[in-house]
This record gives structure tokens, sequence and C-alpha cells, in this order.
């Protein structure tokens, strides 16, 4: 008999939302590229136009600010390759962040966290004092919300100050689409990157948000889509699915209230099993699906491993491409990968979790406890 799984992975990819798979599915019986001024080609045109508008919608943007792209990856890379003399960044970025950043070759000032998984703000300020002062053309990168903790960012407070000082933000807010609610006319930043697999869209479709007026070199040039922002004909389908799965996804902000309170369950069961775990970033206001936890002594690894056996999905920090687990940087930049050297689990749920899955997974945590040093 087989085991029934039970996946808590939402942050490395969340399942397909049934109104994105019957987006997708729609998109797919088109015929014709979008650019084509006969019948079939307007069709397509306005399946893409209408995910336009529902990705503009669930952010608080205007469908002309919306660039779509093949994910948060292309859209942080495009952003980083702007041709900047200063990056300033945190430590917590994603590695689509980060390795763009270096690969750049403009000068980068990065920035800790606190020991709460949130950037240290004073040292963010005066970071960009400093590049302000140095001339050039500078950018201030910092994420919504962690892919690891969950926690939230200041990127409101950070553009407030950056744009006194004549800096561009840009915000990779990922993790946060569906998940807290999103105003990118209030957030002050001039680029922001999404992802529609984190919101229950197909992999392989995101956008860059950028502000109107704001002007970004292509990082892939050639025919005219997208405004001239972005070539290349359109994956019509994935960006219908990413339409329909972000507008499905921020009309159940309500029920966010519902996650938070199965991941206090988690969260508590957990203390309750294994005196000695660590919940990660617990004192930061984060995100309601995300659990970051740590059982000093005990390799993270282990545990997922553990625990898939046991029928469940869940990750030790990122999920990475390689599929190889590494130690974390955002660990490593709250100060806490020496304490919690064995790494940590991340469980993320999302809109098909049930109470059942959290006492799947408390069952299993409970018995590998149980045979092990966890409840020491
Ligand atoms: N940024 C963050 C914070 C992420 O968690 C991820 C995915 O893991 C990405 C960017 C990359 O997104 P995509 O898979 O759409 O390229």
């Amino acid at each position: 008999m087989t085991r029934p799984r039970t996946y808590l992975d939402y942050n490395a990819s969340a399942p397909l939302r049934p109104e994105a798979r019957a987006a997708v599915l729609a998109a797919l019986a088109l015929t014709g590229n979008a650019s084509s001024v006969h019948g079939e080609g307007r069709r397509v045109r306005a399946a893409i136009e209408s995910a336009r508008d529902e990705v503009a919608r669930s952010v608080g943007a205007t469908p002309s600010e919306i660039v779509f792209t093949s994910g948060a990856t292309e859209a942080n890379a495009c952003v980083l390759a702007g041709g900047w003399d200063t990056i300033v960044l945190s430590g917590l970025e994603h590695e689509s962040v980060l390795g763009p950043a270096r690969a750049s070759g403009a000068r980068l000032v990065e920035v800790r966290a606190c020991g709460d998984g949130v950037v240290d703000l004073d040292a963010l300020r005066a970071a960009m004092a400093e590049v302000s002062t140095s001339g050039g053309r500078g950018l201030v990168t910092l994420q919504l919300a962690n892919n690891e903790t969950g926690a939230l960012q200041p990127v409101a407070e950070a553009a407030a100050a950056a744009r006194e000082l004549g800096l561009s933000v840009h915000t990779d807010a990922v993790q946060a689409l569906g998940r807290v609610p999103m105003d990118f006319a209030a957030l002050g930043a001039a680029y922001m990157s999404l992802s529609s697999h984190k919101a229950g869209g197909p992999a392989g479709a995101g956008a860059l948000v950028i502000r109107d007026g704001v002007e970004l070199k292509p990082l892939v040039a050639g025919g005219g889509q997208e405004r001239r922002r972005r070539a290349g004909t359109e994956n019509a389908a994935a960006i219908a699915g990413f339409g329909a799965a972000a507008s499905a996804a921020t009309h159940e902000l309500a029920a966010m209230a519902r996650l938070a309170r199965l991941r206090d369950a988690l969260e508590d069961g957990v203390r309750q099993a294994s005196p000695g775990a660590v919940v990660v970033g617990e004192g930061a206001c984060r995100l309601p699906n995300t659990s970051l936890i740590a059982v000093p002594g005990t390799k993270a690894e282990t545990l997922v491993i553990r625990l898939d056996l046991a029928g469940l999905a869940v990750s030790a920090g990122a999920a990475c491409s390689s599929g190889k687990v590494g130690a974390s940087h955002v660990l490593e930049t709250m100060g806490l990968s020496g304490r919690l050297d064995g790494g940590a689990v991340r469980i993320s749920i999302g809109h098909a979790t049930e109470e059942s899955d959290i006492a799947h997974f408390l069952a299993a945590w409970k018995e590998i406890a149980a045979a092990s040093e966890l409840a020491a």
C-alpha cells in the first residue's frame, strides 16, 4: 500500500490551483501568436492582457507596469544588470539576486540581518547614505519576505529613505504574492519581481513590475513584445495560468488567518515534542505560511529525509536547483549559523493545506523525536 503524501513545501513551489489549470488549458487550446493582427492572434493577445490585468490588480500596480518574464529569476537578473555603479543589498536575498549582483560589476554593499531575520534597518540606512555620496547610479535591493524564515522586510521604509537620497529600489516579492496584502503603488519601489509558481500558477512565468515612467534596458532584446521591455513570443498559456493564480491567491488573503492558525498549531506541537527546537525568526512579523525549525545538534537534511520517508515533503532551507543542501546564507547573515550549525527545516503551507496535514506532520515528528535525540 502506498503511504499518502503530504506536501508542505509551498515556498519551493505551490501546487497548481484549479483556476490556474483551467486558464492554462483554455489558453493552450488557442492557436496563434499574440503579435499577429488576425482574429486568432487577437484571441491570444486578449488572454495575455486579461492576465496582465489580474496580476496588476493583485499587487496594486497598473497593467502598463507589468512586464511578463520567464519567472522571478529573469526579473531579478534584468534589474540587477541595469548598469548600476553601486548595489546595496541585504544578505538575506535569494541566490537569483545575489548571483546577478555579483556578476554585474557594480560595487556591492551588503547589509546583515538581525537575529529575528529582519534586515538591520539602521545599517541599511547608513549604507544608503554612504552610497548616495559616492555618486553614480545606485540601486537598493531588498526582498519583501524571506523564503526561508518568512520574515517580512521593511521595504516601504527603505524606499522612503532611498527616494530622499536619489537611489532606486527593487524588491523581490516572490514569497509575498497571495500571502500578505501587496500595494506596489504605496510601496515606493521602482521595480518588483514576481513568480507564478509560488502563488499556485505554473512554473516558467513571472513578472517584472516597473513603475510607470521608469526606464530599464531589456535583458532579452529582439522583437517588440512587452512594449520593447522583454523580447520573445509570449508563453500565453503560462501567463494565463499566472493571472488566474494571482487573482485566486489574492482573493484568498482572508484565508491567511486560517493558515496562521495551522502554522501556530504545528509550531506548538513541535515545541511540545522537542523542547529544544528553535523556531527561527519567531519574533519577526512574518508570512502566515512559513516555519523554519532547527533542532540544535540535529542535521536538517537527516530530518528532511526521515520526514520524506514518513510521506512528508518539506525542505532544509531553500530548495536549490542542484538538489544539494548547503549551509544557509540566511542563517549566516542572521548570525545563527554557529548555534544552528545543523541547519533548519522549512515547512511552508498554503491553499490546499488542511488540519489533517498538520496532524500527519506532527505524528511523524513525534515518532522521529521519540526514536532519536530530538526531544532532548
Ligand atoms: N526569489 C525568491 C525569494 C524565491 O524564493 C525564488 C524561488 O525559489 C525566486 C526568487 C526565483 O523564482 P523563479 O522560480 O520564478 O525563477
